[in-house]
Protein backbone atom coordinates (compact mmCIF):
# COMPACT_ATOMS: atom_id res chain seq x y z
CA UNK A 1 0.00 0.00 0.00
CA UNK A 2 1.55 3.68 -0.68
CA UNK A 3 0.67 6.40 0.90
CA UNK A 4 0.18 9.94 -0.80
CA UNK A 5 1.36 13.28 0.46
CA UNK A 6 -1.05 15.49 0.87
CA UNK A 7 -0.58 19.54 2.01
CA UNK A 8 -3.26 20.97 4.64
CA UNK A 9 -3.74 24.42 4.24
CA UNK A 10 -6.00 25.30 7.29
CA UNK A 11 -6.82 29.54 6.97
CA UNK A 12 -8.42 31.71 9.30
CA UNK A 13 -11.43 31.96 6.42
CA UNK A 14 -10.90 29.33 4.55
CA UNK A 15 -9.23 25.88 3.88
CA UNK A 16 -7.36 24.25 1.17
CA UNK A 17 -5.98 20.63 -0.14
CA UNK A 18 -3.36 19.35 -2.55
CA UNK A 19 -2.05 16.48 -3.05
CA UNK A 20 1.33 15.23 -5.65
CA UNK A 21 -0.71 13.94 -8.49
CA UNK A 22 0.43 10.73 -10.84
CA UNK A 23 2.11 12.67 -13.09
CA UNK A 24 4.31 14.63 -10.11
CA UNK A 25 2.32 17.93 -10.13
CA UNK A 26 0.96 19.16 -7.35
CA UNK A 27 -2.94 19.48 -7.83
CA UNK A 28 -5.69 20.86 -5.65
CA UNK A 29 -8.23 17.97 -4.02
CA UNK A 30 -11.93 19.86 -4.11
CA UNK A 31 -14.61 19.73 -1.25
CA UNK A 32 -17.71 17.80 -1.78
CA UNK A 33 -19.36 21.11 -3.11
CA UNK A 34 -16.70 20.95 -5.66
CA UNK A 35 -15.07 24.01 -4.11
CA UNK A 36 -11.32 24.16 -3.91
CA UNK A 37 -11.76 26.22 -1.04
CA UNK A 38 -13.35 25.39 2.38
CA UNK A 39 -15.12 27.92 4.42
CA UNK A 40 -12.90 27.50 8.00
CA UNK A 41 -16.56 27.80 9.25
CA UNK A 42 -18.18 25.29 11.78
CA UNK A 43 -21.74 25.31 12.58
CA UNK A 44 -22.54 23.00 15.79
CA UNK A 45 -26.20 22.34 14.75
CA UNK A 46 -28.78 19.96 17.15
CA UNK A 47 -28.50 17.39 14.29
CA UNK A 48 -24.50 17.25 14.34
CA UNK A 49 -21.86 19.34 13.08
CA UNK A 50 -21.60 21.07 9.67
CA UNK A 51 -18.31 22.54 8.44
CA UNK A 52 -17.78 24.88 5.24
CA UNK A 53 -20.42 26.54 2.62
CA UNK A 54 -23.29 25.54 4.44
CA UNK A 55 -21.55 26.39 8.03
CA UNK A 56 -20.96 30.35 6.54
CA UNK A 57 -24.95 30.72 5.40
CA UNK A 58 -26.19 29.93 9.10
CA UNK A 59 -23.60 32.58 10.21
CA UNK A 60 -26.52 35.10 10.60
CA UNK A 61 -29.24 32.96 11.64
CA UNK A 62 -27.30 30.75 13.98
CA UNK A 63 -24.71 33.12 15.38
CA UNK A 64 -24.56 31.72 18.38
CA UNK A 65 -23.85 27.82 17.22
CA UNK A 66 -21.36 29.08 14.92
CA UNK A 67 -17.55 29.17 15.03
CA UNK A 68 -15.49 30.91 12.71
CA UNK A 69 -12.10 32.86 12.48
CA UNK A 70 -11.03 30.08 15.17
CA UNK A 71 -7.20 30.09 14.00
CA UNK A 72 -7.03 33.64 15.69
CA UNK A 73 -7.48 32.09 19.31
CA UNK A 74 -5.17 29.21 18.74
CA UNK A 75 -3.28 28.72 21.30
CA UNK A 76 -5.53 30.17 23.83
CA UNK A 77 -7.50 28.47 26.50
CA UNK A 78 -10.97 28.90 24.77
CA UNK A 79 -12.42 29.90 21.27
CA UNK A 80 -13.60 33.81 21.92
CA UNK A 81 -17.26 33.42 21.26
CA UNK A 82 -19.39 31.01 23.38
CA UNK A 83 -21.03 28.09 21.36
CA UNK A 84 -24.07 26.79 22.68
CA UNK A 85 -22.89 28.21 25.65
CA UNK A 86 -19.63 26.97 26.40
CA UNK A 87 -16.21 28.05 26.06
CA UNK A 88 -15.31 25.54 24.05
CA UNK A 89 -11.02 25.07 23.45
CA UNK A 90 -10.25 25.96 20.09
CA UNK A 91 -8.22 22.70 18.98
CA UNK A 92 -11.68 20.90 19.04
CA UNK A 93 -13.14 23.50 16.86
CA UNK A 94 -10.21 23.11 13.91
CA UNK A 95 -10.58 19.04 14.72
CA UNK A 96 -14.02 19.97 13.11
CA UNK A 97 -12.64 21.73 10.18
CA UNK A 98 -10.08 19.21 9.85
CA UNK A 99 -12.33 16.17 10.22
CA UNK A 100 -13.97 17.34 7.03
CA UNK A 101 -10.98 18.13 5.46
CA UNK A 102 -10.23 14.75 5.78
CA UNK A 103 -13.23 13.06 4.82
CA UNK A 104 -12.37 14.92 1.13
CA UNK A 105 -8.98 13.63 1.15
CA UNK A 106 -10.32 10.03 1.84
CA UNK A 107 -13.10 10.01 -1.04
CA UNK A 108 -10.55 11.46 -3.36
CA UNK A 109 -7.07 8.93 -2.41
CA UNK A 110 -8.39 6.41 -0.46
CA UNK A 111 -7.37 6.08 3.95
CA UNK A 112 -3.45 5.67 2.49
CA UNK A 113 -2.11 9.12 2.86
CA UNK A 114 0.05 11.51 5.02
CA UNK A 115 -0.56 14.92 5.71
CA UNK A 116 1.68 18.21 6.02
CA UNK A 117 -0.53 20.96 8.01
CA UNK A 118 0.70 24.78 7.40
CA UNK A 119 0.88 27.50 10.01
CA UNK A 120 1.85 30.51 9.54
CA UNK A 121 5.59 31.41 10.69
CA UNK A 122 5.69 33.27 13.31
CA UNK A 123 3.00 30.60 15.60
CA UNK A 124 4.76 30.44 18.37
CA UNK A 125 5.36 26.86 20.34
CA UNK A 126 1.39 27.13 22.10
CA UNK A 127 0.09 27.67 19.00
CA UNK A 128 2.12 24.90 16.98
CA UNK A 129 1.07 22.54 19.85
CA UNK A 130 -2.85 23.50 19.17
CA UNK A 131 -2.72 23.00 15.62
CA UNK A 132 -0.90 19.54 16.07
CA UNK A 133 -3.20 18.57 19.04
CA UNK A 134 -6.19 19.63 16.55
CA UNK A 135 -5.20 16.99 13.51
CA UNK A 136 -4.65 14.25 16.18
CA UNK A 137 -8.49 15.18 17.40
CA UNK A 138 -9.73 14.85 14.01
CA UNK A 139 -7.22 11.28 13.09
CA UNK A 140 -5.08 12.99 10.29
CA UNK A 141 -2.15 11.12 10.29
CA UNK A 142 0.42 14.32 10.19
CA UNK A 143 4.21 13.79 8.95
CA UNK A 144 4.86 17.30 9.87
CA UNK A 145 3.73 20.90 10.35
CA UNK A 146 5.58 23.55 8.18
CA UNK A 147 5.42 27.50 7.86
CA UNK A 148 3.15 28.95 5.25
CA UNK A 149 5.55 31.52 3.63
CA UNK A 150 8.16 28.22 3.49
CA UNK A 151 4.78 26.25 1.60
CA UNK A 152 4.26 29.01 -0.60
CA UNK A 153 8.13 29.23 -1.89
CA UNK A 154 8.02 25.82 -2.30
CA UNK A 155 4.97 26.28 -4.75
CA UNK A 156 6.34 28.95 -6.99
CA UNK A 157 10.06 26.80 -6.61
CA UNK A 158 8.02 24.12 -8.23
CA UNK A 159 6.38 26.55 -11.16
CA UNK A 160 10.07 28.21 -11.70
CA UNK A 161 11.07 24.16 -12.23
CA UNK A 162 13.90 25.14 -8.92
CA UNK A 163 12.89 21.88 -7.25
CA UNK A 164 12.35 19.45 -10.86
CA UNK A 165 15.13 19.79 -13.22
CA UNK A 166 17.85 22.09 -11.55
CA UNK A 167 18.63 22.92 -15.35
CA UNK A 168 15.68 25.06 -15.61
CA UNK A 169 16.07 26.98 -12.67
CA UNK A 170 18.46 30.07 -12.59
CA UNK A 171 21.02 30.89 -10.09
CA UNK A 172 19.57 31.69 -6.40
CA UNK A 173 16.66 33.83 -6.12
CA UNK A 174 15.84 36.10 -2.85
CA UNK A 175 12.45 36.32 -2.19
CA UNK A 176 10.36 38.34 0.12
CA UNK A 177 7.00 36.27 0.82
CA UNK A 178 4.52 39.13 2.12
CA UNK A 179 1.03 36.59 3.45
CA UNK A 180 -2.27 38.89 4.65
CA UNK A 181 -4.27 36.29 5.01
CA UNK A 182 -8.21 36.28 6.35
CA UNK A 183 -6.82 36.75 10.11
CA UNK A 184 -3.04 36.15 10.13
CA UNK A 185 -0.12 38.26 8.36
CA UNK A 186 3.56 37.34 8.33
CA UNK A 187 6.21 38.15 6.11
CA UNK A 188 9.19 35.82 5.57
CA UNK A 189 12.36 36.52 3.51
CA UNK A 190 13.83 33.80 1.48
CA UNK A 191 16.35 32.27 -0.62
CA UNK A 192 15.39 29.58 -3.41
CA UNK A 193 17.90 27.93 -5.24
CA UNK A 194 17.97 24.41 -7.50
CA UNK A 195 16.05 22.18 -4.52
CA UNK A 196 16.90 24.41 -1.43
CA UNK A 197 14.57 26.58 0.41
CA UNK A 198 15.89 28.50 3.11
CA UNK A 199 14.07 31.13 5.43
CA UNK A 200 16.31 33.86 6.37
CA UNK A 201 14.24 35.62 8.71
CA UNK A 202 10.19 35.92 9.41
CA UNK A 203 7.96 37.98 11.06
CA UNK A 204 4.14 38.63 11.92
CA UNK A 205 1.23 39.28 13.65
CA UNK A 206 -1.68 36.86 14.19
CA UNK A 207 -4.38 39.41 15.21
CA UNK A 208 -4.36 41.13 11.43
CA UNK A 209 -5.90 40.08 8.15
CA UNK A 210 -8.56 40.55 6.23
CA UNK A 211 -11.07 40.36 8.80
CA UNK A 212 -9.61 43.45 10.59
CA UNK A 213 -10.29 45.10 6.99
CA UNK A 214 -14.04 44.12 6.84
CA UNK A 215 -14.39 44.96 11.04
CA UNK A 216 -13.00 48.47 9.42
CA UNK A 217 -16.18 48.34 6.77
CA UNK A 218 -18.50 47.11 9.77
CA UNK A 219 -17.31 50.13 11.79
CA UNK A 220 -18.12 53.07 8.94
CA UNK A 221 -21.52 51.69 8.21
CA UNK A 222 -22.79 51.13 11.97
CA UNK A 223 -21.59 54.56 12.60
CA UNK A 224 -23.71 55.86 9.59
CA UNK A 225 -26.53 53.76 10.69
CA UNK A 226 -26.34 55.54 14.23
CA UNK A 227 -25.93 58.92 12.90
CA UNK A 228 -29.51 57.98 10.81
CA UNK A 229 -31.46 56.17 13.11
CA UNK A 230 -29.65 56.57 16.80
CA UNK A 231 -29.26 52.31 17.16
CA UNK A 232 -25.96 50.57 16.65
CA UNK A 233 -25.98 47.12 14.71
CA UNK A 234 -23.50 46.52 16.42
CA UNK A 235 -25.02 45.68 19.67
CA UNK A 236 -26.92 43.08 18.14
CA UNK A 237 -25.56 39.78 16.88
CA UNK A 238 -27.56 38.88 14.29
CA UNK A 239 -27.83 42.61 12.89
CA UNK A 240 -23.86 42.30 13.67
CA UNK A 241 -22.54 39.04 11.71
CA UNK A 242 -25.04 40.53 8.06
CA UNK A 243 -23.50 43.21 8.48
CA UNK A 244 -19.78 41.78 8.79
CA UNK A 245 -20.61 39.41 5.76
CA UNK A 246 -22.31 42.71 3.75
CA UNK A 247 -18.88 44.67 4.75
CA UNK A 248 -16.92 41.51 3.30
CA UNK A 249 -18.65 41.57 0.08
CA UNK A 250 -18.35 45.30 0.08
CA UNK A 251 -14.62 45.03 0.59
CA UNK A 252 -14.00 42.27 -2.36
CA UNK A 253 -16.20 44.57 -4.41
CA UNK A 254 -13.75 47.47 -3.85
CA UNK A 255 -10.77 45.07 -4.94
CA UNK A 256 -12.24 45.61 -8.31
CA UNK A 257 -14.50 48.76 -8.28
CA UNK A 258 -13.80 52.58 -7.01
CA UNK A 259 -17.27 52.18 -5.19
CA UNK A 260 -18.80 49.49 -3.25
CA UNK A 261 -22.85 49.63 -1.20
CA UNK A 262 -23.09 48.03 2.42
CA UNK A 263 -26.72 47.32 2.95
CA UNK A 264 -27.46 47.70 7.18
CA UNK A 265 -30.07 45.92 8.51
CA UNK A 266 -31.21 46.67 12.04
CA UNK A 267 -34.51 46.65 14.37
CA UNK A 268 -36.50 46.43 10.95
CA UNK A 269 -34.79 49.76 9.02
CA UNK A 270 -32.64 49.64 6.28
CA UNK A 271 -30.01 51.80 5.24
CA UNK A 272 -27.33 51.56 2.33
CA UNK A 273 -24.49 52.87 2.71
CA UNK A 274 -22.02 54.04 0.15
CA UNK A 275 -18.67 53.60 0.16
CA UNK A 276 -15.28 55.09 -2.09
CA UNK A 277 -12.73 53.17 -2.36
CA UNK A 278 -10.49 55.72 -0.99
CA UNK A 279 -12.75 56.29 2.05
CA UNK A 280 -11.78 52.60 2.35
CA UNK A 281 -8.18 52.82 2.06
CA UNK A 282 -8.32 55.87 4.35
CA UNK A 283 -10.24 54.00 6.90
CA UNK A 284 -7.72 51.05 6.75
CA UNK A 285 -4.15 52.76 6.36
CA UNK A 286 -2.91 52.06 9.62
CA UNK A 287 -3.51 48.60 9.21
CA UNK A 288 -1.70 48.62 5.51
CA UNK A 289 1.05 50.53 7.51
CA UNK A 290 1.81 48.04 10.06
CA UNK A 291 2.17 45.48 7.59
CA UNK A 292 5.03 47.65 5.87
CA UNK A 293 6.63 48.40 9.05
CA UNK A 294 6.55 44.82 9.89
CA UNK A 295 7.85 43.98 6.16
CA UNK A 296 11.29 46.63 6.88
CA UNK A 297 12.09 44.64 9.96
CA UNK A 298 12.12 41.66 8.32
CA UNK A 299 14.46 42.66 5.49
CA UNK A 300 16.68 44.41 7.75
CA UNK A 301 16.53 41.70 10.43
CA UNK A 302 17.95 39.28 7.19
CA UNK A 303 20.54 41.83 6.46
CA UNK A 304 19.54 42.74 3.33
CA UNK A 305 17.44 45.79 1.36
CA UNK A 306 14.65 45.75 -1.25
CA UNK A 307 17.64 46.14 -4.01
CA UNK A 308 18.61 42.61 -2.69
CA UNK A 309 15.13 41.03 -3.57
CA UNK A 310 14.21 39.52 -7.06
CA UNK A 311 10.53 38.87 -6.23
CA UNK A 312 7.92 39.88 -4.23
CA UNK A 313 5.99 37.04 -3.71
CA UNK A 314 1.97 37.49 -2.79
CA UNK A 315 0.00 34.99 -0.67
CA UNK A 316 -3.47 35.19 1.18
CA UNK A 317 -7.05 36.15 -0.31
CA UNK A 318 -5.88 40.01 1.15
CA UNK A 319 -3.10 40.90 -0.98
CA UNK A 320 -5.83 41.08 -4.02
CA UNK A 321 -6.49 44.86 -2.57
CA UNK A 322 -5.47 47.45 -4.95
CA UNK A 323 -3.72 48.81 -1.43
CA UNK A 324 -1.39 45.80 -0.38
CA UNK A 325 0.16 45.64 -4.26
CA UNK A 326 0.31 49.53 -4.63
CA UNK A 327 2.38 50.03 -1.16
CA UNK A 328 4.55 47.12 -1.79
CA UNK A 329 5.55 48.12 -5.43
CA UNK A 330 6.27 51.84 -3.50
CA UNK A 331 8.09 50.02 -0.70
CA UNK A 332 10.56 47.71 -3.64
CA UNK A 333 10.39 49.67 -6.45
CA UNK A 334 8.95 46.62 -8.60
CA UNK A 335 5.91 44.94 -9.10
CA UNK A 336 5.30 42.00 -6.54
CA UNK A 337 4.78 39.04 -8.93
CA UNK A 338 1.06 37.36 -9.30
CA UNK A 339 3.10 33.67 -10.53
CA UNK A 340 1.66 31.83 -7.37
CA UNK A 341 -2.28 31.32 -7.28
CA UNK A 342 -2.64 33.35 -3.45
CA UNK A 343 -5.53 30.98 -2.27
CA UNK A 344 -3.29 27.48 -3.71
CA UNK A 345 -0.44 28.15 -3.02
CA UNK A 346 0.24 27.07 0.63
CA UNK A 347 -1.72 23.81 0.28
CA UNK A 348 0.58 23.10 -2.88
CA UNK A 349 3.80 24.13 -1.51
CA UNK A 350 2.86 21.81 1.83
CA UNK A 351 1.85 18.81 -0.25
CA UNK A 352 5.32 19.27 -1.69
CA UNK A 353 6.63 19.10 1.91
CA UNK A 354 5.17 16.30 2.27
CA UNK A 355 6.38 14.17 -0.63
CA UNK A 356 9.71 15.51 0.14
CA UNK A 357 9.07 13.56 3.69
CA UNK A 358 7.86 11.00 2.28
CA UNK A 359 10.98 10.69 0.08
CA UNK A 360 12.99 10.78 3.19
CA UNK A 361 11.40 7.86 5.37
CA UNK A 362 10.74 5.54 1.74
CA UNK A 363 14.51 5.91 -0.09
CA UNK A 364 13.56 5.55 -3.65
CA UNK A 365 16.49 3.40 -4.40
CA UNK A 366 14.52 -0.07 -3.33
CA UNK A 367 12.03 -0.60 -6.06
CA UNK A 368 9.90 -2.66 -3.81
CA UNK A 369 6.34 -1.66 -5.50
CA UNK A 370 5.85 -0.07 -2.24
CA UNK A 371 7.15 3.53 -2.86
CA UNK A 372 4.85 5.81 -3.11
CA UNK A 373 2.89 6.52 -6.81
CA UNK A 374 3.33 10.08 -6.56
CA UNK A 375 6.02 11.03 -9.14
CA UNK A 376 7.64 13.60 -6.37
CA UNK A 377 9.34 10.46 -5.24
CA UNK A 378 9.81 8.03 -8.07
CA UNK A 379 9.33 9.64 -11.35
CA UNK A 380 10.47 12.98 -11.13
CA UNK A 381 14.17 14.10 -11.16
CA UNK A 382 13.85 15.60 -8.00
CA UNK A 383 17.15 16.85 -6.88
CA UNK A 384 17.16 16.36 -2.98
CA UNK A 385 15.45 18.75 -0.99
CA UNK A 386 16.52 20.76 1.11
CA UNK A 387 13.96 23.22 3.58
CA UNK A 388 15.46 25.04 6.00
CA UNK A 389 13.28 27.31 8.54
CA UNK A 390 14.41 29.98 11.05
CA UNK A 391 12.59 30.60 14.86
CA UNK A 392 10.09 33.21 14.71
CA UNK A 393 10.84 34.02 18.27
CA UNK A 394 13.52 33.87 21.13
CA UNK A 395 13.65 30.87 23.20
CA UNK A 396 14.16 31.24 26.90
CA UNK A 397 14.65 30.50 30.93
CA UNK A 398 13.29 32.50 33.59
CA UNK A 399 16.10 32.40 35.85
CA UNK A 400 16.82 35.07 38.90
CA UNK A 401 19.10 37.57 38.22
CA UNK A 402 21.55 37.96 41.60
CA UNK A 403 22.76 41.29 40.86
CA UNK A 404 19.65 42.97 39.82
CA UNK A 405 18.07 40.81 42.53
CA UNK A 406 14.74 40.25 39.83
CA UNK A 407 13.60 37.49 37.47
CA UNK A 408 14.46 37.63 33.71
CA UNK A 409 14.44 36.10 30.55
CA UNK A 410 17.99 34.56 29.59
CA UNK A 411 17.28 34.23 25.61
CA UNK A 412 19.04 30.68 24.58
CA UNK A 413 17.73 30.64 21.03
CA UNK A 414 17.59 33.83 19.72
CA UNK A 415 14.58 34.99 16.90
CA UNK A 416 15.69 34.07 12.89
CA UNK A 417 17.79 31.27 14.29
CA UNK A 418 18.11 28.57 11.74
CA UNK A 419 16.56 24.99 12.36
CA UNK A 420 17.27 22.93 13.96
CA UNK A 421 19.18 24.07 16.39
CA UNK A 422 20.24 23.06 19.75
CA UNK A 423 22.12 25.25 22.41
CA UNK A 424 23.24 24.57 25.73
CA UNK A 425 23.93 26.87 28.96
CA UNK A 426 25.05 26.58 32.05
CA UNK A 427 23.09 27.55 35.02
CA UNK A 428 23.50 26.77 38.89
CA UNK A 429 20.95 26.31 41.96
CA UNK A 430 20.70 29.35 44.04
CA UNK A 431 20.13 28.37 47.29
CA UNK A 432 21.60 25.36 49.46
CA UNK A 433 19.42 22.45 50.25
CA UNK A 434 17.43 23.66 46.80
CA UNK A 435 15.09 20.82 46.63
CA UNK A 436 13.74 21.05 43.10
CA UNK A 437 14.23 23.15 40.03
CA UNK A 438 11.61 24.77 37.58
CA UNK A 439 13.31 25.13 34.13
CA UNK A 440 10.35 27.48 33.03
CA UNK A 441 10.47 28.06 28.94
CA UNK A 442 9.64 31.49 27.70
CA UNK A 443 9.46 32.30 24.16
CA UNK A 444 9.48 36.23 23.83
CA UNK A 445 11.38 39.26 23.32
CA UNK A 446 11.66 40.99 26.75
CA UNK A 447 13.74 40.64 29.53
CA UNK A 448 10.62 40.57 31.44
CA UNK A 449 9.31 37.09 32.01
CA UNK A 450 6.13 38.48 32.72
CA UNK A 451 5.88 39.92 29.02
CA UNK A 452 6.71 36.61 27.27
CA UNK A 453 4.81 33.74 26.59
CA UNK A 454 4.77 30.80 29.84
CA UNK A 455 5.58 28.05 26.81
CA UNK A 456 6.06 25.21 29.19
CA UNK A 457 8.11 24.25 31.98
CA UNK A 458 10.70 20.95 33.45
CA UNK A 459 10.29 20.83 36.85
CA UNK A 460 13.05 18.40 38.47
CA UNK A 461 12.12 17.55 42.13
CA UNK A 462 13.36 15.73 45.21
CA UNK A 463 17.18 16.65 44.83
CA UNK A 464 19.35 14.76 47.22
CA UNK A 465 19.34 16.47 50.26
CA UNK A 466 21.87 19.22 51.39
CA UNK A 467 22.44 19.93 47.58
CA UNK A 468 25.44 22.69 47.47
CA UNK A 469 24.18 26.22 46.51
CA UNK A 470 25.96 26.61 43.49
CA UNK A 471 25.71 23.63 41.93
CA UNK A 472 25.85 23.40 38.00
CA UNK A 473 22.66 22.79 36.29
CA UNK A 474 23.23 22.40 32.36
CA UNK A 475 20.07 23.30 30.14
CA UNK A 476 19.87 22.09 26.69
CA UNK A 477 16.96 23.34 24.18
CA UNK A 478 16.34 21.36 20.78
CA UNK A 479 14.31 23.24 18.23
CA UNK A 480 13.25 21.15 14.92
CA UNK A 481 12.96 22.61 11.87
CA UNK A 482 9.15 22.60 11.90
CA UNK A 483 9.16 24.56 15.17
CA UNK A 484 8.92 22.41 17.83
CA UNK A 485 10.67 22.56 21.05
CA UNK A 486 12.33 19.74 23.59
CA UNK A 487 13.90 20.45 26.70
CA UNK A 488 16.83 18.82 28.91
CA UNK A 489 18.36 19.39 32.00
CA UNK A 490 21.54 18.00 33.68
CA UNK A 491 21.88 18.65 37.37
CA UNK A 492 26.04 18.19 38.01
CA UNK A 493 26.39 14.75 40.12
CA UNK A 494 22.34 13.86 40.37
CA UNK A 495 21.36 10.74 38.42
CA UNK A 496 22.22 11.49 34.80
CA UNK A 497 19.78 8.47 33.61
CA UNK A 498 16.90 11.21 35.05
CA UNK A 499 14.02 11.28 31.99
CA UNK A 500 11.84 14.62 32.58
CA UNK A 501 8.77 15.15 30.13
CA UNK A 502 8.70 18.84 29.08
CA UNK A 503 5.45 20.11 30.18
CA UNK A 504 3.82 22.13 27.86
CA UNK A 505 1.11 24.51 29.07
CA UNK A 506 -2.51 23.40 28.52
CA UNK A 507 -0.83 20.21 26.77
CA UNK A 508 -3.40 17.26 26.53
CA UNK A 509 -2.72 13.85 27.65
CA UNK A 510 -3.39 11.00 24.63
CA UNK A 511 -5.94 10.18 26.40
CA UNK A 512 -8.00 13.46 26.56
CA UNK A 513 -6.96 13.80 22.48
CA UNK A 514 -8.44 9.92 22.01
CA UNK A 515 -11.55 11.00 24.11
CA UNK A 516 -12.20 14.53 22.17
CA UNK A 517 -11.50 12.19 18.67
CA UNK A 518 -14.48 9.68 19.79
CA UNK A 519 -16.76 12.08 20.83
CA UNK A 520 -16.13 14.61 17.14
CA UNK A 521 -16.71 11.63 15.08
CA UNK A 522 -19.86 10.64 16.83
CA UNK A 523 -23.59 11.45 15.85
CA UNK A 524 -25.40 13.32 17.52
CA UNK A 525 -26.66 16.87 18.81
CA UNK A 526 -24.74 19.41 20.41
CA UNK A 527 -25.51 18.23 24.03
CA UNK A 528 -23.20 14.96 23.66
CA UNK A 529 -19.71 17.60 23.51
CA UNK A 530 -20.68 19.20 26.84
CA UNK A 531 -19.65 16.54 29.39
CA UNK A 532 -16.41 16.56 26.98
CA UNK A 533 -16.01 20.70 27.26
CA UNK A 534 -16.24 20.38 30.93
CA UNK A 535 -14.20 17.53 31.59
CA UNK A 536 -11.82 19.22 29.41
CA UNK A 537 -11.84 22.98 31.11
CA UNK A 538 -11.57 21.42 34.57
CA UNK A 539 -8.55 19.34 33.32
CA UNK A 540 -6.87 22.76 31.43
CA UNK A 541 -7.74 24.21 34.99
CA UNK A 542 -5.94 21.61 36.62
CA UNK A 543 -2.60 21.74 34.91
CA UNK A 544 -2.82 25.66 35.60
CA UNK A 545 -2.24 25.13 39.21
CA UNK A 546 0.92 23.37 39.54
CA UNK A 547 2.59 24.70 42.41
CA UNK A 548 5.39 27.05 42.06
CA UNK A 549 6.00 27.34 46.21
CA UNK A 550 8.46 24.91 46.14
CA UNK A 551 10.90 25.67 42.69
CA UNK A 552 13.72 27.93 43.15
CA UNK A 553 14.67 30.13 40.12
CA UNK A 554 17.91 29.33 38.12
CA UNK A 555 20.60 31.18 38.55
CA UNK A 556 22.47 32.77 35.36
CA UNK A 557 26.14 31.46 35.61
CA UNK A 558 28.02 33.52 32.70
CA UNK A 559 30.59 30.89 31.41
P1 LIG B 1 -7.14 33.48 3.05
O1 LIG B 1 -7.07 33.34 4.54
O2 LIG B 1 -5.85 33.50 2.37
O3 LIG B 1 -8.16 32.57 2.43
O4 LIG B 1 -7.71 34.97 2.79
C1 LIG B 1 -9.04 35.25 3.03
C2 LIG B 1 -9.19 36.75 3.13
O5 LIG B 1 -8.94 37.32 1.86
C3 LIG B 1 -10.57 37.17 3.56
O6 LIG B 1 -10.48 38.21 4.52
C4 LIG B 1 -11.16 37.68 2.28
O7 LIG B 1 -12.13 38.68 2.53
C5 LIG B 1 -9.95 38.26 1.59
N1 LIG B 1 -10.11 38.38 0.15
C6 LIG B 1 -10.32 37.40 -0.75
N2 LIG B 1 -10.47 37.91 -1.98
C7 LIG B 1 -10.34 39.26 -1.85
C8 LIG B 1 -10.41 40.36 -2.76
N3 LIG B 1 -10.67 40.17 -4.05
N4 LIG B 1 -10.23 41.60 -2.26
C9 LIG B 1 -9.99 41.80 -0.95
N5 LIG B 1 -9.93 40.81 -0.05
C10 LIG B 1 -10.10 39.55 -0.50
Amino acid sequence: MTAYPVGIDLGTTHSAVAWIDAAGRTAMIPNADGNILTPSVVLFDDAGIVVGREALKAVAASSGRVARWVKRDMGSPSYSQPIGGHYMPPEAIQACILSQLRADVERALGKSYHAVITVPAFFDEPRRRATAEAAAMAGLPILDIVNEPTAAVLAFGEQLGYLTSPGLAAGPLKLLVYDLGGGTFDVTVAELRPGQVRALATDGDSMLGGYDWDRRLVDLAAEAFQKQFGADPRQDTTSLHQLHIEAEQAKLALSARAKAVIRVVHTGRVLEVHVARQQFEERTADLLYRTSVTTRQVLSAAGLTFKDIQRVLLVGGSTRMPMVRKMLADLAGKEPHGEVNPDEAVARGAALYASHLLAKSQPPAQPTGRLPPTAAVNQRPSPQLQVTNVSAHSLGIEGYNVKQDRRGNTILIPRNSALPVSVSRKFITRKIGQKSIVVQVLEGESSRPEECTRVGRMVIRNLPPGLAAGTPVKVTYEYGSNGRLSVKADVSGVDRSMKLEFERTGERTAQQIAAWRQVLASEGSFSRLEPMIRSDQEAQRAKAGISNEEVVALLDAPS
